[in-house]
């Protein structure tokens, strides 16, 4: 799903001349709806894309602990100032930030990661500095569990 996910934001990802740096482990396996969790992926992707500048690193991580995984996606971007972070998984909610309204998003996608991840019982959580980057962190049951 990961990588279908890169697959798709391929030609976006090399029109910034973006790094992707890809840390998958393939033991890691989710029960879960393929199309939503890939439409996940596609958002975050999309987002780390859009709020970095070209020739950076996108990092896309996984890491498998006892009874569940966590999927990671760094970006070295534009960054989130603190006192947006609680607000930017709500609907139509954008930072006010020239760079990032020039390029028109509509404030959905994180919306819709949040509730498919929601809907898989999982968990979201975001973490962010100005100036600096930002990292997103999803936590999944692994499959067995
Ligand atoms: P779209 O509906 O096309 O995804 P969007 O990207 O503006 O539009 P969200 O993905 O929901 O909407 O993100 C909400 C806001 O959070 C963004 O407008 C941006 O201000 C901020 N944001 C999200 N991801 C990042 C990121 N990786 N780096 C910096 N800012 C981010
Ligand atoms: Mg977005």
């Amino acid at each position: 799903v990961l990588r279908q996910a890169v697959d798709v934001l391929s030609l976006k990802l090399e029109q910034k001349k973006l790094i992707v740096t890809l840390h998958i482990d393939e033991d890691w396996i989710v029960r879960g709806d393929a199309f939503l969790l890939e439409q996940v992926c596609i958002n975050l992707l999309e987002n780390a894309i859009r709020y970095t500048e070209c020739g950076r690193t996108i990092t896309v991580e996984t890491s498998i602990a006892k009874t569940a995984g966590t999927l990671t996606i760094a970006d070295e971007g534009i960054g989130i100032a603190p006192e947006h972070v609680p607000h930017i998984t709500e609907r139509f909610y954008r930072v006010n930030n020239a760079r990032s309204t020039a390029d028109g998003g509509t404030g959905l996608g994180l919306a819709i990661v949040k509730q498919i991840v929601d809907a898989h019982e999982g968990t979201l959580h975001i973490a962010s500095k100005q100036g600096e980057g930002t990292s997103v962190h999803i936590t999944l049951q692994n499959y067995d569990e």
